[in-house]
């Protein structure tokens, strides 16, 4: 008997043996001629992947918080104006990593849980006021919301604002186009869509934004997040030649290196349809067993995972018989309805064998905590979307 369960949490996800592999290679200095070709070449991907020509990619050891706090420590002075467009729990955190760099933030919040700020109160925001940056969270990983980027961020560049993205949970799985879109920053971290395993913050500026950061005023107040240490860095592993400021995680690029090759090898289009399909596939079960999601609309619902409310007298306690039956899903994160609902997250290497799976170890769930439903309905309706 395989001896595994499917992890299909909104991250870290799975991750290819090919990447896996690559981080059990043996270790070798940073400066290193075979790792310096790896990580120029990786950051040359990055810029393929994030769609995003003309960018200046940032690949520099940690979180993807980290990853928020590189444009909000690059961009940001004291009293600077920031508008936070706010669908959760790490909207609630852009807010707070841009206070700490002196940032006057306004939020523009969404009418209910579930849903995003609509497009009127942004741009009326944006309106009333001359901010510096404004920022949108692609796919806000504890409600499951996703935004309307393209539009949110042709409003930001008609008033001005610089925009940033943070597509932690979006990058290499949810359509997100860099530079045609006119996104300024966009970041993620690599246990996402991106495939690599935890503890890289990947960032790409374009170079609105870097002109911005160039023309500072004052200094940056992070030491270790700070692009005057980091661009050379970035520039000198592109251009082939060693450098240091902070040690690189020399394993980690490297397998970042495969993931970012294999994410090129599908081809973004072809990656961004894979994983609407197999979204609709798990909406359309979650739907026909009986449970609503957090998000209240299609229009508001990311692809990367899946929000759905427990059914009546259901709690908590499914999400150990769904691991007992193979899969690992993640509990509510986002504090006001947390215990109401669970996340499922298919984004990376996920397959319609996966998405089946899992669904299969739902309904056994759901079975073992006494809810009443026709067996493999859910089954049935995911099917009816993945074989049409
Ligand atoms: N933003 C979003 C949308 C996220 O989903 C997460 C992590 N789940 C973060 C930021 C923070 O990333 P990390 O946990 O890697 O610091």
């Amino acid at each position: 008997m395989k001896n595994r369960e499917l992890l299909m949490i909104p991250g870290p996800i799975e991750f290819t043996p090919e990447v896996l592999r690559a981080m059990g290679l043996a270790s070798t200095s940073h400066v290193a001629p075979n790792f310096i070709e790896v990580f120029g070449q990786a950051l040359e991907r990055m810029r393929d992947v994030f769609l995003c020509p003309s960018g200046q990619p940032f690949a520099v050891a940690g979180s993807g918080t980290l990853a928020m706090d590189m444009p909000a420590a690059n961009l940001i002075e004291p009293g600077d104006k920031a508008l936070v467009v706010n669908t959760g729990y790490f909207s609630d955190r852009f807010a707070a990593v841009l206070e700490r760099y002196g940032a006057d933030v306004t939020q523009v919040n969404a009418p209910a849980i579930g849903d995003a700020p609509p497009l009127e109160d942004v741009e009326a925001a944006l309106k009333g006021g001359s901010y510096k940056l404004m920022t949108v969270t692609h796919v806000d990983t504890s409600t499951g919301v996703g935004t309307d980027v393209k539009s949110l961020a042709a409003l930001g560049r008609q008033y001005g604002a610089l925009v940033v993205v943070d597509g932690v949970c979006s990058v290499a799985g949810e359509a997100l186009y860099q530079e045609d879109w006119g996104i300024d920053v966009a970041l993620t971290a690599s246990q996402k869509a991106v495939g690599t395993p935890p503890g890289l913050a990947l960032v790409v500026a374009g170079p609105k934004a870097m002109d911005a950061f160039h023309k500072r005023a004052t200094p940056v107040r992070n030491y270790y997040a700070d692009w005057n240490e980091w661009l050379p860095i970035m520039e000198a592993y592109e251009a082939r030649r060693p450098s240091y400021f902070g040690t690189p995680a020399v394993n980690l690029v490297w397998a970042l290196n495969v993931s970012l090759g294999q994410i090129l090898d599908e081809g973004m289009d072809a990656r961004f349809a894979r994983h609407r399909r197999l979204s609709e596939a798990f909406k359309a079960a979650i739907s026909a067993l009986g449970m609503k999601q957090v998000p209240v609309s299609p229009d508001v619902s990311a692809t990367t995972l899946t929000a759905p409310y427990y059914p009546q007298g259901v709690d908590v306690t499914l999400l150990g018989h769904v691991k007992e039956a193979g899969a690992i899903l993640a509990g509510g994160l986002y504090p006001p309805i947390k215990a109401e609902y669970f996340r499922i997250g298919h984004m990376g290497v996920v397959n319609q064998s996966d998405v089946l799976a899992t669904l299969g170890a739902i309904e056994t769930g759901l079975s073992r905590v006494g809810y009443k439903f026709e067996a493999g309905v859910g089954l049935a309706a995911a099917q009816a979307v993945l074989t049409q």
